[in-house]
C-alpha cells in the first residue's frame, strides 16, 4: 500500500506542478499529461462520513476447497463491483498482506483476513466464520452442536475477531432453538450462495429467515447476512457449483478498514442482499424507510415484518416508510423483487 500512496502524492504534485507551469518543456508537458493519465485510476475524494461498501463475507480458495488461487478469487471480487472481500478457508488463516498490495486500493478495495472455523458435532457441520482474528482459531469441540458453537465464537473472540455463525442448516446442523442459546455473537447468515445449504427450509424444516423471527421473538438480537459461500470461480455453467456473485452485503461505514466494516456490522449498520440495491435506509425506533435502486423491468414489494414473523405492512413499490406503534417487538424489512432477488435491512429491536 505504501508504494500506492507514495505514487499518489507524486501524482498531485505533478499536477500542481503543470497547473503553475506557464512556458515548459515538452518534456514536462509530457510528464503532466502522464500524470492526469494515471491520475484518474485513483478514487474520487470522499465526502467526509460513512459512506456504503458492499462486500463478501464468505469465500474459499485453494488454499482448502475452492478451485481457485487467492490472487484470482480477490480478481474476481474487484473486477465485479466489490469494495471489500473476507476469504475464509476452512481451518486456514490466509495472509492478506501480498494481496492487499497487488490489488488493495485505499478506499475502494480491500481483502479482510478471515477463516471459517470449521467444527462439528457428531455428523452435524458446525461451522463458525471468523473475520479478522489476529491469529488461527481451531476447532474447539464440545459435548453438544450449542458447546460447540459456543466454544468456537468464545475462542474466535479471544483471538479479537468478529464471529458470524455459517449456513445454520447445513446438514440441517442446528435448529432456531439451539442458535437462540448461543451468546456473545451478534451475525448469523440468513442467505448463504452454496446449492446445498437449505436457505429456504421445505419438508417440515423452516427456512432460514423464519429461523431469524423466531431467534428475534425470543429477544435475541441476531443480524443476518448474506454471503457467498464461494468455492467455484471456474465452473460458471454448473448450477450444482457453489458460484460467486450470489448473495452479500452493503455495510455503511466511516471508512474501508477491517475495523470499521466489523463495527458497523455487529451494530447492525448493513443489509444483505442478493440483487436488490437500496439507495435510502434509515431504521430507528421512530422511522424504517427503504428505498429501492429500482430498475427499469423490475416491480417491488417491501414487507415490514415484526414479532413471530407477522408481516406489519406491505407496499407495492419501491419506496416505503414504517413507523412503529411500539408493540411490534421489532421492524426489519424485507424487499422482494419481481424476478425472484431480496434484500434483508436488520432488526430494530423496540424498546
Ligand atoms: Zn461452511
Ligand atoms: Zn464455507
Amino acid at each position: 500500500m505504501a508504494h500506492r500512496i507514495h505514487r499518489g502524492v507524486g501524482q498531485q504534485a505533478a499536477l500542481r506542478g503543470a497547473a503553475r507551469l506557464t512556458r515548459g518543456s515538452a518534456a514536462v508537458a509530457l510528464v503532466a499529461i502522464g500524470a492526469l493519465g494515471l491520475r484518474s485510476l485513483d478514487p474520487a475524494p470522499q465526502p467526509a462520513g460513512p459512506r456504503w461498501y458492499k462486500g463478501n463475507t464468505h469465500t474459499h480458495t485453494l488454499n482448502s476447497d475452492g478451485d481457485s488461487h487467492p490472487d484470482d478469487v480477490v480478481k474476481w471480487y474487484r473486477a465485479h463491483g466489490y469494495h471489500f472481500v473476507v476469504l475464509t478457508d476452512h481451518n486456514v488463516l490466509t495472509s492478506v498482506q501480498g494481496l492487499n498490495a497487488l490489488h488493495g486500493l485505499d478506499g475502494s478495495f480491500l481483502v479482510v483476513r478471515g477463516e471459517e472455523v470449521t467444527d462439528r458435532f457428531g455428523e452435524r457441520p458446525l461451522h463458525i466464520n471468523a473475520l479478522e482474528p489476529s491469529r488461527l482459531v481451531r476447532p474447539q469441540g464440545g459435548g453438544s452442536a450449542v458447546e460447540v458453537v459456543q466454544r468456537d465464537v468464545d475462542a474466535i473472540r479471544a483471538a479479537g475477531g468478529v464471529p458470524s455463525i455459517n449456513h445454520p442448516s447445513f446438514g440441517w446442523a442446528l435448529s432456531a432453538d439451539e442458535l437462540a442459546q448461543v451468546r456473545n455473537t451478534r451475525l448469523f447468515e440468513v442467505f448463504n450462495g452454496h446449492p446445498m445449504v437449505n436457505n429456504a427450509g421445505g419438508g417440515g424444516k423452516p427456512s432460514l429467515e423464519a429461523m431469524w423471527d423466531t431467534i428475534l421473538s425470543r429477544g435475541v438480537l441476531l443480524y443476518g447476512q448474506a454471503v457467498d459461500d464461494a468455492h467455484h470461480f471456474k465452473r460458471h455453467d454448473d448450477r450444482t457449483a457453489s458460484r460467486p456473485g450470489q448473495g452479500w452485503i452493503h455495510v455503511r461505514a466511516d471508512s474501508l478498514s477491517p475495523r470499521h466494516l466489523l463495527e458497523a456490522m455487529e451494530r447492525g449498520d448493513f443489509y444483505s442482499s442478493t440483487g436488490v440495491e437500496l439507495s435510502e435506509l434509515k431504521a430507528t425506533t421512530a422511522e424504517v424507510t427503504v428505498a429501492v435502486k429500482a430498475t427499469t423491468y423490475s416491480k417491488y414489494t417491501i414487507q415490514f415484518v415484526g414479532r413471530g414473523g407477522r408481516v406489519l405492512a406491505e407496499v407495492q413499490e419501491p419506496r416505503a416508510t414504517y413507523r412503529p406503534r411500539g408493540d411490534e417487538g421489532y421492524v426489519r424489512a424485507r424487499i422482494l423483487e419481481s424476478n425472484g432477488d431480496m434484500a434483508w435491512t436488520q432488526p430494530v429491536i423496540l424498546p
